[in-house]
């Protein structure tokens, strides 16, 4: 593209409507790298302000070679779980307003958790997920991102796990949601194998609806879905560099989801470090992961397309810490509280890297806070589109001003709300309300009206509850809360022995 540049600026003076005008606005092509399930010390890059066991246990060059290359988010958040903060990352809603706020799976049907839950009845909330069409009662109608790309003209690849709708509804499949092409996306939020030798599940007895669609051709083969995945992505991304065409890359990694499975190219050097097993392949699964990155960064290196070419690399939920795991429970994202499923940081915190080049500082850091439905109006806002029309109401907001070096003033709170049940017990975990305002936070848990204020910036571990010591603090964000919860017809649930409407969180000061 740069030869061609030269070419039109020579004849610019001879010419008064040249090639390059057009050239000079070809939308920059974009890769929104996506992990599941990883936490924010999942990692060799340090997210915090110091470099903890965890940096020094896992092995991810490639996302230490992005953080040099662009700018590193220290306080980058999603939702405790899979679904909400999918959707809330194709549509820029808020979870509270676009009522996907548990995980999907089975059409019209919530899951046995919630329904045997001992004292709460659940709202009905959208169980179907994300729908590109109008009509179900019970998914969130909204223009996916993916859509707004595409008609825009760019060439949109889903590669792994998508997870937006139910089975059997439009959403579950990509193709329905704008994007061109689709590599093993479907509405499972994990794949039944990883493994090529196992047919990524396909062919099992009770495993139909975890087995991996597609990819056929790995079948039998000695390969890790997350490779699988990635040589098709580069695949994918051929034909449109071929074509001259903008890409909209979203490689939505199943790993590091459970099963928790080796990945035997790396696995033997966690084992031989002394981890137990458990944890050697969840770190073989990470450094895997991380090929994936370096494979693509590669490869647009390869076809010089980098000087146009974006990468966001962001997770889904805080690292899985409750079950599944060796060691000790809820200590997997220290110094963080807790994991996936939970209100505490360990939930919701999430390693994110952003590379623009020209626009990002390289090796730059970055301490403002981003919440999973600011990526909707950033992307869009990279691409150049700026008069969207949406069905959707987009709560997030753009963070391209902090990628070009703009500081912010004033603090928005950031919101999550999860009127539902996870299954497994443990700090922060359950039906809750959060805000956070700055350095301070406050969680309302929904069973027993049970509030937690913690000053992030004094105590990332959410070790002290303040809510005694600062109840002036704590009122005031209650309020903040209450007014979004409000405002946005959040749904909460009700007790069971009374039929009783859980109490907004002012209600009880
Ligand atoms: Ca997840």
């Amino acid at each position: 593209m740069r030869n061609l540049k030269l070419f039109c600026l020579g004849f610019v003076l001879l010419f008064s409507a040249c090639e390059s005008e057009e050239l000079e606005v070809m939308p920059p092509n974009i890769v929104l790298f996506f992990v599941d399930d990883m936490g924010w010390q999942d990692t060799s890059v340090p997210f915090w302000e110091q470099k903890t066991l965890f940096n020094e246990r896992y092995h991810t060059p490639n996302m230490e070679r992005l953080a040099k290359e662009g700018m590193k988010f220290t306080q980058a958040y999603a939702t405790p779980v899979c679904s909400p903060t999918r959707v809330s990352l194709l549509t820029g809603m808020n979870a509270a307003r676009h009522r996907v706020t548990n995980w999907t799976l089975i059409k019209d049907s919530i899951q046995p958790m919630e329904r045997d839950h001992p004292s709460l009845t659940f709202p009905a909330w959208n169980v179907n997920g994300l729908s590109p069409v109008s009509g179900d009662p019970k998914a969130v109608f909204a223009k996916p991102l993916s859509q707004a790309l595409q008609d825009a003209g760019y060439f949109t690849i889903h590669s792994g796990k998508a997870h937006l709708g139910a089975i059997g509804t439009p959403g579950e499949n990509p193709l329905n949601l704008g994007f061109d092409i689709n590599i093993g996306g479907h509405a499972a939020g994990a794949p039944a194998s990883y493994l090529g030798t196992e047919n990524f599940g396909n062919g099992v007895e009770g495993k139909e609806q975890w087995a991996v669609p597609g990819l056929e051709k790995y079948h039998g083969k000695p390969i890790f879905l997350t490779e699988a995945i990635t040589k098709e992505a580069l695949v994918a991304m051929d034909s449109a560099v071929t074509g001259k065409q903008p890409f909209f890359l979203y490689m939505a990694h199943y790993a590091i989801h459970t099963p928790i499975m080796g990945d035997d190219r790396y696995l033997q050097k966690y084992l031989d470090k002394g981890i137990d097993s458990t944890e050697a392949k969840y770190a073989s699964m990470i450094e895997g992961m991380d090929k994936s990155l370096g494979d693509i960064m590669n490869y647009i290196e390869r076809k010089k397309i980098e000087d146009n070419t974006i990468i966001l690399f962001m997770s889904d939920n805080g690292g899985l810490s409750a079950h599944a795991r060796g060691g000790t429970p809820h200590t997997h994202n220290k110094p963080l509280s807790s994991g996936k499923g939970s209100m505490h940081e360990g939930g919701i915190r999430e390693p994110m890297l952003v590379k623009w080049p020209e626009v990002t500082k390289p090796a730059s850091v970055s301490a403002h806070q981003v919440i999973i439905e600011d990526f909707y109006p950033t992307i869009l806002e990279m691409a150049g589109i700026d008069s969207l029309q949406t069905v959707q109401k987009v709560d997030g907001e753009s963070f391209v001003p902090v990628l070009k070096g703009e500081v912010f003033n004033g603090v928005r709170p950031l919101f999550w709300h999860y009127p539902n049940e996870w299954g497994p017990s443990g700090p922060g975990i359950g039906a809750a309300s959060t805000v956070r305002k700055g350095d301070w936070k406050f969680i309302y848990y929904h069973v027993d009206g049970r509030m937690e204020l913690f000053n992030i910036k004094e105590d990332i571990g959410e070790t002290k509850n303040l809510i005694e010591e600062q109840p002036e603090k704590a009122k005031e964000l209650a309020t903040t809360l209450t007014n979004h919860l409000k405002a946005v017809d959040a749904q909460m649930p009700s007790h069971k022995a009374t039929g009783e409407q859980v109490k907004y969180p002012i209600e009880l000061f």
